[in-house]
């Protein structure tokens, strides 16, 4: 087995692995062989130089990359060895927290609170300081937690009873802030931020833990380090003192979770910190066809924060990359399904070989149908599938409520959100609906007026239903899902917990809806829609197959790699995210074209882009194709589906006329229309000023005009575009005028305005 661990090393590699001793970093592309030469070691260390296993720690950042880590290693040393410090960093201070918590008089078994934990916490806080959502989002408490919890400052409020130091502009939230601490400290309980907080001031302030650990933990190895966090490296930095024997590899590029304070600087400079370290850079690719990583490659040049370096790689030349745009999102995931069905049949492949990622998890909706359509066995690897996701299941819910009575939707739904219905109220309605031989709603419905039943929210609950069945006679259910939302108060309950993520689930259900409602050529009926969707409520389909197609996001496909890759839902608002950008402007651009660059970099053979038409609930607009498309030289890929050049000067208008960014997207030789001037060509581009060098014929004249100016727009070469032409005549709302989804138009915006 020993002989294993060297071979298929590269010269670099091998270098990586035999440097045990000291400051050492491997700095290298996608797929380049860091996570090999980082597991590789570990095992020589184990094996060749015979120390034991549980003296070696490997940590990283998230869960998926740890496993991956993990699952390397057992495949070189076999599973005699401990490897539970191959974790990642929370894991690592759970376990020093564990065995060492004591010291500052916490139990050894101390509760590890979850979002859902922390939300209970503060609607409890809610209820005691007389408040609601509308006063304060839990989105914006728990930002102001997180920021609070950055610097260890808070710990001495809750260690030592010394005062907080408080913030006079933010008088409520630094009261909502001390009563969280407060509970948290009365139930022994610490959240993700404290696992590491509370280990860094253990062993700062006790010296015997810190030499304990520091005395252990002989090599000190960092996979992914790009995303650590300040707090992160002072860890591991702490921790490396005494042997002075640190490994850190990782990818500037591929740095995607800067928003949630990775300091990717940290490695960057590395060689600074540690003025004796040694530096090892790999840029020989093994993952990727030529073809694949070129795109890559030419994306992330993008990128103006970054130290260049090009990925090379020898694999052969391989498949294409695609491009798919479909006219509609129909279409997009049916193409998506028979070209997997494709490359099942042509290149012999199992369905887990294949996989789709996409920019957020409500995406997968649109996918997750066209799959079991088509009878294609898939798994949301870290995540839930849509229609079993608790919103929805929820909305679905009272809809079956609504149409049949039934005691299994009654029994999810009579106390969500809480209507103070306890067990008691639960048992005697059983008893009265077996007694009568109803259903629960219907026994409600008759005997509301019995002592034991008639609780107010009892009543309410039943008004409420009673309500929704009255609004359905005359409302499609796109338009009743607003009025469940807000009559039941689950709209508010979401709402309060600002949770992104089940928001645009709901929007994505209803978008859903209204496309179904459209296609269908008579109104549809709630017992019609709850039957067309059984097909993806069924829980039974596919559980006892393990071959299936996996479905991911982009973050949680980091440091993995498959043979075939699709990227749905390419498309501009997604991906980069509108949410992203209005959050964090140019910096979040780069961050999405990283995520990007990762999404390209997880494919060995096969690399599908694909995106299409229609209307983006959560961003309120048009769906274009992502701006980083119009990156790529159209050279190195194929484009399949009909994209018209319309769509793309649109797009590509579009983002000018938003702004968003310092667009660059010209080429020397290119022709444009200026609102004024007309017709001209690009004669340079100046990226220092970020303008272009442009001669207008009409004039005779040169001119300098910013990237970021609205009315100017791409021609398809000689020819103009009269769409265009008659947009830049009319007014500025004009440009964007879309026929393709009209009908729909009000409904769309109605709707989004809603959750805004
Ligand atoms: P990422 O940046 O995505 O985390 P990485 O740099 O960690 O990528 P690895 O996952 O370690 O790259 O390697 C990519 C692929 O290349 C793996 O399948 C690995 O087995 C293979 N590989 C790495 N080094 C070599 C080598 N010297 N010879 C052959 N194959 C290699
Ligand atoms: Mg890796």
């Amino acid at each position: 087995m020993n002989e294993e661990i060297l071979i298929n090393l590269n010269e670099k590699q091998l270098n990586a692995v035999k440097t045990t001793e000291g400051y050492v970093r491997v700095i290298a592309g996608a797929g380049s062989g860091k996570t090999k030469a980082l597991t590789s070691r570990f095992a020589y260390i184990v094996k060749y130089l015979g120390i034991n296993s549980s003296n070696i720690i490997c940590v990283t950042f998230t869960n998926k990359a740890a496993q991956e880590m993990k699952k390397r290693v057992k495949k070189l040393i076999g599973d005699s060895f401990d490897i539970s410090l191959i974790t990642t960093y929370h894991g690592f201070c759970v376990k020093f927290l564990r065995e060492d918590i004591n010291k500052i008089f916490y139990p050894k078994g101390f509760l590890i609170l979850d979002t859902e934990d922390q939300k209970t916490i503060l609607r409890n806080i809610y209820t005691e300081l007389n408040i609601t959502s509308r006063d304060l989002s839990f989105k914006q408490v728990f930002k102001y937690i997180s920021n609070s919890k950055k610097g260890l400052d808070y710990l001495n409020y809750v260690l030592q009873n010394k005062t907080i130091e408080t913030n006079k502009d933010d008088k409520l939230l630094n009261t909502i802030f001390q009563k969280y601490l407060e509970k948290q400290k009365r139930n022994y309980a610490l959240d993700f931020d404290d696992l590491i907080n509370f280990t860094i001031y253990i062993l700062t302030n006790f010296d015997d833990v810190l030499n304990k650990w520091q005395n252990r933990l002989h090599y000190i190895q960092v996979d992914e380090a790009q995303d650590s966090s300040e707090n992160q490296f002072q860890l591991i930095e702490m921790l490396s003192r005494q042997h002075k024997n640190l490994f850190v590899v990782g990818d500037p590029d591929q740095t995607i979770y800067e928003w949630r304070g990775a300091k990717p600087e940290y490695l960057v400079d590395f060689d600074k910190i540690f003025p004796d370290s040694v530096t090892i850079i790999m840029n020989q690719n093994y993952r990727s066809t030529p073809n694949i990583l070129k795109i890559g490659n030419h994306i992330i040049k993008n990128n103006k924060i970054r130290v260049d370096k090009e990925m090379i790689t020898q694999n052969p030349e391989g498949i294409d990359v695609v491009h798919f745009h479909g006219c509609h999102e129909f279409e997009e995931s049916l193409w998506i399904a028979k070209e997997i069905k494709e490359i099942i049949k042509i290149e012999n492949a199992k369905f887990s070989d294949i996989t789709i990622l996409y920019r957020a998890n409500y995406l997968s909706r649109n996918i997750e149908q066209a799959l079991i359509k088509e009878n294609i066995p898939y798994t949301i690897f870290g995540g839930v599938k849509f229609f079993e996701r608790k919103e929805i299941k929820d909305i679905l819910s009272i809809l079956s409520l609504i149409n049949s009575e039934d005691d299994i939707s009654f029994l999810r739904m009579f106390n969500n959100p809480t209507r103070g219905l306890g067990k008691k109220f639960l048992e005697n309605l059983t008893l009265v609906a077996q007694s009568q031989n109803l259903s629960l709603f219907q026994a409600l419905k008759k005997n509301i007026e019995k002592t034991e039943l008639s609780k107010k929210g009892a009543k309410d609950f039943l008004d409420i239903i009673i309500e929704l069945k009255e609004l359905s006679k005359i409302k499609s259910i796109s338009d009743l899902v607003k009025d469940i939302l807000d009559k039941t108060a689950l709209g508010e309950l979401y709402r309060k917990d600002g949770d992104e993520e089940r928001i645009n689930n709901i929007k994505e259900l209803v978008s859903s809806m209204i496309l179904y409602e459209n296609e269908s050529q008579e109104i549809v009926t709630i017992q019609d829609y709850l039957q067309e969707i059984s097909l993806y409520t069924d829980l039974d389909t596919n559980n006892d197959i393990q071959d299936k197609v996996k479905l991911m996001t982009i973050h949680i496909s980091k440091g993995l790699e498959f043979p075939y890759v699709f990227l749905c839902g390419f498309t501009e608002g997604v991906i980069p995210s509108a949410m992203a950008i209005k959050e964090r402007r140019n910096r979040a651009i780069e961050e999405e074209r990283r995520l990007t660059y990762v999404a390209i970099t997880r494919a060995e053979k096969r690399f599908y882009l694909t995106e299409s038409e229609g209307f983006n609930f959560i961003s309120g607009s048009n769906k274009y194709p992502s701006r980083f498309l119009f990156e790529i030289n159209e050279n190195f890929y194929i484009r399949k589906g009909e994209l018209s050049q319309d769509i793309i000067n649109e797009a590509k208008l579009q983002l000018n006329l938003n702004g968003t960014d310092n667009l660059e997207y010209l080429n020397v030789g290119d022709f444009v229309f200026h609102n004024v001037w007309k017709k001209g060509i690009v004669k340079e581009v100046d990226r220092e000023k970020n303008q272009y060098i442009i001669e207008f014929m009409e004039i005779g004249k040169t001119r300098p005009i910013d990237f970021s100016f609205k009315f100017l727009t791409k021609l398809n070469q000689e020819s103009t575009s009269n769409r265009i032409i008659k947009s830049h005549n009319n007014k500025e709302e004009k440009v964007l005028e879309n026929k393709r989804i009209q009908s729909n138009e009000s409904n769309n915006k109605k709707w989004w305005e809603f959750w805004k």
